[in-house]
Order: structure tokens, then sequence, then C-alpha cells
């Protein structure tokens, strides 16, 4: 793989990162993957509600116009070995060597993208949509992996994918962290979408409350909220307010998108494109 590494730095693709004492190939930021939906289908059949999947995208990276551009063409699934797959996912290293070498070499031009799954499974529809909004979220062993090098070759480091779908609605989250281009969480970013849907919830509520024939729905409703708050007791008002505006947004396949999708994108099936904006604070926050 290493004259591949080496002519993809020459192509500004890679760039070459020094610490105290190594050395290693990352990606250049800008740039953006595209996912066809041939891979967001094997994707969204091989997930499983209650255990970890995982494996790598195979992407071939190119430059257009400038921009880097990583087009999955295949996605591989590998085993899961860790003896309880419910909340981790281990792949065999010398499985996981072997596919990646028959992949992702001098011929194909390819680079790995290593990715797995958090399962969502519940007993009843608010446990799974609860699972769905916080397992969207990388694990504190995730964002320590998300900096690693790849197992292949410790001279490249790549982003990681994770993959989470809403048992509800079919809706698929597919994002990327890391790889010291990425954010090694979502939160920043969600609450960034969360704040500028709230704006658009009241924006919409002001009208709503000023027109005289909505009383009646707004009784209606604030019944059900202090039902809510009586069932649930754990809830607060703000955080049913703030649950009550997420939810939507994260159970929908129609999230008001306000930009093209960044770090993550919520699919139910079909194409998508993700951008890897370059961002100023990387960390493990
Ligand atoms: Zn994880």
């Amino acid at each position: 793989m290493t004259p591949l590494l080496e002519k993809l730095h020459q192509e500004g693709i890679l760039e070459i990162k020094k610490t105290a004492n190594h050395w290693y190939y990352q990606l250049c930021s800008d740039c953006e993957i595209f996912i066809p939906k041939h891979i967001s289908k094997i994707l969204s059949d091989s997930y499983k509600p209650n255990e970890e999947i995982g494996g790598f995208y195979i992407v071939k990276p190119e430059k257009r116009n400038g921009k880097i551009f990583l087009n999955a063409i295949d996605v591989k699934i590998m085993k899961n070995i860790y003896p309880d797959p419910s909340g981790t996912f281990l792949m065999d290293d010398n499985d996981l060597t072997k596919a990646v070498e028959e992949t992702c070499n001098n011929e194909t031009g390819c680079l790995p993208i290593r990715f797995h799954s958090h399962p969502t499974e519940g007993k009843d529809p608010l446990t799974i949509a609860s699972k769905y909004l916080f397992q969207t979220n990388t694990s504190t062993t995730d964002r320590k992996s998300g900096e690693y090098s790849y197992a292949i070759t410790h001279r490249l480091v790549m982003p990681r994918g994770l993959l989470v779908k809403n048992g509800l609605t079919r809706t698929m989250f597919i994002g990327f962290y890391g790889g010291g281009i990425l954010p090694s969480g979502f939160e920043n970013y969600k609450n960034v979408l969360t704040e500028k849907m709230l704006e658009d919830v009241l924006e919409k509520s002001k009208v709503f409350f000023n027109n005289k024939e909505n009383i009646p729905l707004i009784i209606v409703g604030g019944a059900l909220v202090l039902f809510l708050m009586f069932k649930f007791p754990g809830f607060t008002l703000g955080t049913m307010f703030v649950l009550g505006a997420i939810i939507p947004v994260f159970m929908n396949s129609n999230m008001p998108m306000y930009e093209n999708p960044k770090y993550f994108a919520q699919i139910q099936n079909g194409d998508v494109t993700i951008e890897f904006p370059k961002q100023l604070h990387i960390g493990f926050a």
C-alpha cells in the first residue's frame, strides 16, 4: 500500500503529519464522501438491532476541481468476534488485514474507512426512539480509536464511520468522525442543527399561538404535555420541549436540511454525499 499512499500524497489527497516520535499520512480537508444507493442498502440489510456490526468502506479518492472526493465503491462487513457483541465490535486482525489487502492496494487505488454500528433494540417505541437519539453519539472508546492509525499500516490515519438505524422509521444515521480531520463526536454539530431548528419551531409557534382557531389544539397539547410529565416523571418541561423538537428531526427521513449534510446524514435508502469540512477545534471534547 505504501506506493499508493505516496502517490496520493503527491496528488495532494493525503498529507504527512508528525508527532514527537512518529509520522503518518492523513486525509487533507476539505473533502466529501459519496455513498451510493447500493452501499446504503448493504448497510441497511446488514444492520442488527441487538448487536454491533462493522467492517470497512472501500473508498476511491480523487481530486475534482481542487476538492477531495471519496467515492465509496464497496463495503465489507466483517465478523464480530467480541464475546458480547451487543456492546462492542471487534474484528479478527488477520481477517481484517487480508480483506483490506485484497481491496485497498496499489492496483485498486482504494483506501479503507473502518466503521461499526450501535444497536437500538428496545421493548417500546419510546425506548427505541431515545436509543436512536443517544446511540448516534460516539463512545469514549470510539473517540480514542478515531485518532489511532489504521491497523493495516501504522502510517495511515483515516476517519471512522458510525452506523445507527432507527427501529421505528428505518431511517439510517451514517456518520464519520476522527481521523485527524473530523470532530471526535457529533454533539457539536447536532447542537448547531437543533438550535436552528428550535428557532424555526419558535417562529412557527408564534403564528400558531396568535391564531384564535388554534386555542382548542393548544389546550389538548397542554393536556398531553401534562400527561407525559405525569407518566415520565424524570422528564422536565425543558427536556420534553427539546426532545419534542429533536425527535421529529432525528426520526424523520424528511429532517429539515439547513445545508448539505456535514459529518453525518440520515437517509432511508438512496445516495448521499456527506461533507468533511475543515474545522478549527479537534479534540476529544
Ligand atoms: Zn461505538
